[in-house]
């Protein structure tokens, strides 16, 4: 049972808890499928929260984009794999 405690427009409204690396809202980065998929694949090393292309080149991050589709995007062509 949930009971709505004073007027709605109090508070800043939660940001949804959504994975950095694929965008999706239903799981966290560190267990996102998608991460674990690219890293079995050999597209991406993962340390905990930091994710670097499979030749230790940085990925570059762009705003509004998913870690996942600057992978996609920037992908170094030195890493000779099928995405
Ligand atoms: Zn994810």
């Amino acid at each position: 049972m949930r009971y709505r405690q004073g007027p709605p427009q109090m508070g800043p409204p939660r940001p949804p808890r959504k994975c950095f690396y694929c965008f999706e809202i239903d799981h966290l980065f560190l267990f996102c499928p998608k991460k674990t998929e690219d890293e079995k694949k050999g597209l991406i090393l993962v340390d905990k929260f930091m994710v670097r292309f499979a030749n230790g080149e940085p990925i570059p991050i762009e705003h509004n984009m998913s870690i996942k589709d600057c992978i996609r995007k920037h992908f170094p062509l030195s890493i000779a794999v099928m995405i």
